[in-house]
């Protein structure tokens, strides 16, 4: 291997260990639930997921899940 991919490889390990230089803007997972797959989107801090209990709560056990996922990853949500 070069050295100037060992040196990348070098300051990927350190990024990955560097959490707060990530910042997510936009994302979409399909988490499988129970009965179905549910579709979570994730987009400049404001999350929405097409199950039931999130159209009323604005909150879900599946965006919920994908915050324990990505703790400290993610900017701190305020409550509504
Ligand atoms: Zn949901």
């Amino acid at each position: 291997m070069d050295y100037g991919m060992i040196g990348k490889i070098e300051k990927a390990k350190r990024y990955a260990q560097e959490r707060g230089r990530i910042h997510f803007k936009s994302f979409t997972v399909a988490i499988d639930g129970e009965n179905n797959a549910h579709h979570v989107q994730f987009t400049d801090g404001i999350w929405d997921c097409d199950c039931e209990f999130f159209r009323s709560r604005g909150v879900c056990s599946h965006t919920m899940a994908m915050e324990e996922v990505l703790k400290d990853m993610l900017p701190v949500r305020t409550e509504a």
